[in-house]
């Protein structure tokens, strides 16, 4: 029989059971084979009685001492209770469910064994619902004496028949599986080949590691984890190559670019700023496009490394555009621009929406003849009306905010692909970067300027509250500006919105002789900029908002930062949070509000953020405790869901499965050379065959 009949043909399983299997998607052996256990029982050891203790989960073994079943206790169901003894202790198997032919498979003074999971009860140990093995299956090396598999429920069969069949199946199926990677490639991933995993997977081997299998991280359970992340990268190599091959206008820098830009630069270079630099003149010097993100917390350094690049393409006589989310910050670039551009006949251009439209038009026209050099602004420098006469450099800032499609549009106002550089201020650990920008190379500015002031940061409980308006108090008396931040609830913007007006009000109680403003999700794009620009010319002294505000937004009075509720954050957002103040020359204090009923366990979550301010170092712990999926973006970044993979655990092999992805695209970008079929195969089948439930410690 081959992997592919259908099911009924197994042993055991027949028409009845065919179709039970069919309602989980599961049609032949081969279907069954990646219907995956969702847990394990370790069965090796049949544990005495008196060595019991409570959350183990063991097989007992003993004589029947007792069965008591039928009655009904305070006249609930009837119920079943069988008293074992192996001679060292006795113990309960307790059903909730009574049934006759349950009570018939136990015979007093015969032997039997309960597998479950142990606790106490008035000081005796007992079993829920644990499995009975009788007569033969005592001995079943299906059942016991190994590590077993917990299958997902299948309804209408019996735990046990499931596992026997799955059983069936594995011993005759398994080794027809074929192996899609080629051998230099599981040694590079350190995994075993497919066969081999599936089958210990569903029934690892003796002298398996119990452990590593309940946290799916066994080299057998790893092949397939492998698999997963393999065809992930892929995909992302496949599409950077696919860039890497378009045209662009090479861009080469020479002794007298580098140095007439050196000489106009307000300060010097961080070493990180440097390399930076050089990797991305490096890009711009190929006759094809560069694709580049460039990370760096708040505050690094990113627009004048943005505004080399930009002047290496003025040099060359072709445009660059910079976007940027907001037209608040695309007018903070254009200002910074205009600033350093002093002196040289370089002509910079803001499209913005706030423009009279006779202007915009007369900058658009600008763009389209090519008497701008450099273009910025917000979304509408990628609107069908904006040409460009020759852009060669394409500059996206804050790339969180705008998606793939963004990208893509921006590249289509060119000619030929222009270079990209996408800046983003969201530290993002490394794994997480590889698996969600594995089509753009990585810049990282990893070094803040010299002569920062750290922020002070203190978590404070509801009852230092007090001495935290006193604060506020003093700075405000000298001249200084706070922002008071809520967070959004999603469930609830009424909520927030209400939480947020309060607090506002709050405020003007407590300082009534300064103008406090508020921002919220549910104001007009324009009035949150209004808002915000009040704010930044001071004449908002505090300004309450929930998590609305931008993070690029320079307000350099700004000194100090109160959070509300900051518990409910991650912590790479109240470090994104955190960096709206220290822009300046005065020290600044950013104040984490955690209520009293939170406590410890938050205060000792978001202690690391007053140990450091290293954005990357609290990325990874944010990564660590809350898992990629809650990571900023990660949901909508068009990741799939993976199933035996993990970003955090996996990282290692997720970088083995980049590398592997990458050489391939470059031997064989069609994956047509010999042993190299199976590649293909395994990508274009079709993805998750049955319903796999996640494995339990996923769930
Ligand atoms: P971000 O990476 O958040 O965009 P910016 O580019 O806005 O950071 O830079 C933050 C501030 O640091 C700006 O005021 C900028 O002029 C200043 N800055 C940038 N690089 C240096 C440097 N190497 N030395 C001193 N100041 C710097
Ligand atoms: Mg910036």
């Amino acid at each position: 029989m081959t992997s592919t009949n259908p099911i009924q043909y197994v042993k055991g399983v027949g028409p009845r059971l065919a179709e039970k299997f069919a309602v989980r998607g599961i049609r032949t052996p081969q279907d069954a084979l990646y219907f995956f256990p969702k847990a394990y029982q370790d069965r090796r050891r049949v544990v005495p009685i008196r060595e019991l203790s409570p959350g183990m989960t063991v097989p007992v073994r003993g004589k029947v001492l007792s069965v008591q079943g039928g009655g009904r206790v305070f006249r609930g169901p009837r119920r079943l209770e069988v008293v074992i003894g192996d001679g060292s202790g006795r113990i309960v198997g307790k059903w909730f469910r009574y049934h006759p032919s349950l009570a018939e498979r136990f015979q007093v003074g015969e032997p039997v064994t309960l597998c479950g999971t142990v606790r106490f009860f008035r000081l005796l140990p007992e079993m829920h619902h644990p499995e009975i093995l009788s007569g033969e299956e005592a001995g079943d090396p299906v059942h016991s004496g190994r590590i077993v598999p917990v299958y997902p429920e299948v309804e209408g069969i019996p735990p046990r028949i499931l596992r026997k069949i799955q059983w069936e199946i594995v011993r005759t199926h398994a080794d027809k599986e074929t192996e899609c990677f080629p051998t230099w490639i599981l040694e590079k991933a350190g995994v075993p080949p497919l066969q081999e995993s599936l089958a210990a997977i569903h029934f690892p081997r003796e002298d398996a590691d119990a452990s590593m299998f309940r946290t799916f991280s066994s080299p057998q359970q790893r092949r397939l984890a492998f698999g997963e992340l393999f065809s992930l990268q892929w995909a992302l190599a496949e599409r950077r190559a696919g860039i890497g091959r378009e045209p662009a206008v090479p861009l080469p820098w020479d002794r007298e670019i580098v140095g007439e830009i050196k000489r106009r630069l307000p300060f010097e270079l961080t070493r990180a700023q440097r390399r930076a630099v050089n990797e991305i003149l490096k890009d711009v010097g190929r006759p094809h496009p560069m694709h580049r993100l460039l990370q760096g917390d708040v505050g690094s350094g990113k627009t004048i490394v943005a505004w080399i690049a930009a002047m290496v393409a003025w040099r060359h006589g072709v445009q660059s555009a910079v976007m940027a989310p907001t037209e608040i910050l695309a007018e903070q670039h254009y200002r910074r621009f205009v600033s350093l551009a002093a002196g040289l006949p370089v002509r910079v251009d803001l499209l913005s929406a706030a423009l009279p439209p006779k202007e915009r038009e007369a900058a658009r026209q600008r763009i389209r003849e090519g008497e701008t050099d450099i273009a910025i602004g917000t979304h509408a420098l990628i609107q069908e009306s904006v040409e460009f006469s020759n852009l060669a450099l394409g500059i996206i800032d804050e790339q969180h905010r705008f998606g793939v499609l963004q990208r893509a549009a921006l590249r289509q106002k060119a000619k030929t692909s222009p270079h990209l550089l996408v800046m983003t201020a969201t530290p993002i650990p490394r794994t997480l970067a590889i698996a969600l920008y594995g089509d753009l190379d990585i810049s990282v500015i990893d070094e803040m300027p010299k002569g920062r002031i750290p922020i002070k940061t203190r978590v404070v409980p509801e009852n230092g509250r007090r001495q935290v308006f006193e604060e506020l108090r003093r700075e405000l008396d000298r001249g200084g500006r706070a922002y008071v931040v809520l967070p959004l609830v999603e469930e609830s913007e009424k909520l927030a919105l209400r939480d947020a007006t309060r607090t506002a009000e709050r405020l003007r109680e407590a300082f009534p002789d300064v103008e406090v403003g508020l921002l919220h999700g549910r104001m007009k794009a324009e009035e949150k900029e209004t808002g915000m620009r009040r704010f930044k010319e001071g004449e908002l002294r505090i300004l309450v908002s929930t998590t609305v505000v931008e993070v690029g937004v320079d307000v350099p009075d700004a000194t100090i930062i109160v959070i509300e509720h900051a518990e409910r954050f991650g912590l790479s957002q109240l470090h994104q949070l955190r960096g709206r103040v220290g822009r300046g020359t005065k020290p600044s204090a950013c104040y984490l509000m955690v209520g009293n009923e939170q406590g410890e366990e938050a205060s000792a979550r978001l202690s690391v953020m007053e140990q450091t301010s290293d954005g990357f170092r609290i990325a990874e712990e944010d990564l660590r405790i809350r898992g990629p999926g809650d990571f900023a973006g990660v949901r909508q970044s068009g990741i799939p869901d993976l199933v035996f993979a993990d970003l955090v655990r996996d990282a290692g092999m997720l970088q083995t499965a980049k590398d592997v992805a990458e050489e391939l695209q470059r031997k064989d970008p069609d994956l047509s050379e010999s042993g190299h079929e199976g590649i293909r195969r395994f990508l274009a089948r079709r993805p998750g065959q049955p319903q796999i439930d996640l494995p339990s410690w996923k769930q």
